[in-house]
């Protein structure tokens, strides 16, 4: 298969030499796993499998129930549930992979674990800024997915073979999530020839767009309805927009973890809309998530106001105050992106 190398060859040499001789392998993704983190974790692990390595996938937290049919998903060890088994795993790892995250804090309560751990690290990212903490770092933040990234590492070290259906399953799953199923950074050529690779192994790519990113229960359904309806405010002379979930509404709609994915992007369907920021609260904080479009920066913001980072186009933060704090430095924000211009034709976002 021909596509564009991007990863470099003393990054893939040094892949190939950690994955030849280290046998004992933990593979962990960040907080709160979407499928990009899940599907680069299970699909690097059935396919370091097919090697005969012995691999454990660990999380930090639970991963999503939309995620649970990805092969392997049910043996994953998540740290608040196995706390002891997960700290054993990482302890006698000799290789331990770090994916779809860039820095020690976005795995929280496991980032001590790891920081200690004796195994070679390894990080697999598309975010920007990596935190040098890995023996090897292969970060390249304009992949569309650390799948995709996933990918190009086990072509560059000679595993194509080793794709099979289940790697290509989770590594499209993750090529899907986190590009709205190809609705923004996927303008790359190779991206489908990779899929074609994927579809070529025996994926029903349908029946996984789905169950991954087209399955909601009636109460998700009825607390978007909820929030759009009675909980979105537009400010178009800012270009903005707000939605806040309180725990009263959250516990109304008998809220589950990942009930919110994708709403803070639907504001940006109105065209006046150039960013928009979602506030839930998750009683130790207020989970803050920003979507913004073309060159309008959202990470500053959440850098800056909000105790967070991420993209460009898509970043978030844990605003430590109430809620009626946190609509306070968002109103205070209005002011200063007033007419400012608004560009509709590059919805972007990079999870
Ligand atoms: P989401 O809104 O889906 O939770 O997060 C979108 C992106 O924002 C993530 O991929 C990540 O890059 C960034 N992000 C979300 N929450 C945080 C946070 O608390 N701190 C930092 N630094 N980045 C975050
Ligand atoms: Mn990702």
């Amino acid at each position: 298969m021909r596509i564009n190398q991007v990863i470099s060859n003393e990054e893939l040499l040094q892949l190939k030499d950690y994955v030849t001789r280290l046998n004992n392998i933990v593979i962990t993704c960040h907080l709160s796993p979407d499928g990009d983190a899940i599907g680069a974790s299970l699909g690097l692990m059935h396919a370091l499998e097919s090697l005969g390595k012995t691999v454990h996938v660990v999380t930090p937290d639970m991963p999503p129930r939309s995620l649970a049919f990805l092969p392997g998903a049910k043996d994953v060890y998540i740290y608040t549930k196995h706390e002891d088994t997960v700290k054993n795993l990482l302890e006698r790892a000799n290789l331990i992979f770090c994916l779809d995250f860039n820095a020690l804090k976005r795995i929280d309560t496991l980032a001590p674990l790891v920081a200690h751990a004796k195994g070679k690290k390894v990080m697999i990212d598309h975010h920007l800024d990596p935190e040098q903490f890995c023996d090897l770092t292969i970060s390249y933040s304009r992949m569309s997915s650390t799948c995709e990234l996933v990918f190009r590492a086990l072509m560059g070290i000679g595993m194509m073979k080793q794709i099979n259906r289940k790697v290509a399953d989770c590594l499209y799953t993750g090529m899907i999530t986190d590009t709205g199923n190809f609705s923004y950074n996927s303008n790359t050529p190779d991206l489908y020839l990779i899929v074609a690779e994927l579809v070529a192994r025996g994926i029903n790519k349908d029946r996984i767009y789905n169950l991954a990113m087209n399955t909601s229960s009636a109460d998700r359904l009825r607390l978007l309805g909820y929030a759009l309806s009675e909980k979105m405010q537009v400010f178009p002379e800012s270009h903005a927009a707000l939605i806040t979930l309180t725990k009263e509404e959250l516990d109304r709609f008998n809220y589950k973890k990942g009930d919110t994915e994708s709403l803070v992007n639907m504001p940006l369907q109105i065209p006046e809309v150039q960013w928009s920021i979602f506030l839930r609260d998750d009683e130790t904080y207020i989970k803050v998530s920003a979507r913004s479009q073309g060159e309008f920066a959202v990470n500053t913001i959440c850098e800056q106001h909000f105790n967070g980072g991420g993209h460009k186009n898509a970043a978030g933060g844990e605003f430590i105050g109430s809620m009626s704090d946190a609509v306070a430095v968002f109103m205070s924000l209005l002011p200063q992106f007033a007419d400012t211009n608004v560009n509709n034709n590059n919805k972007t976002e990079n999870k």
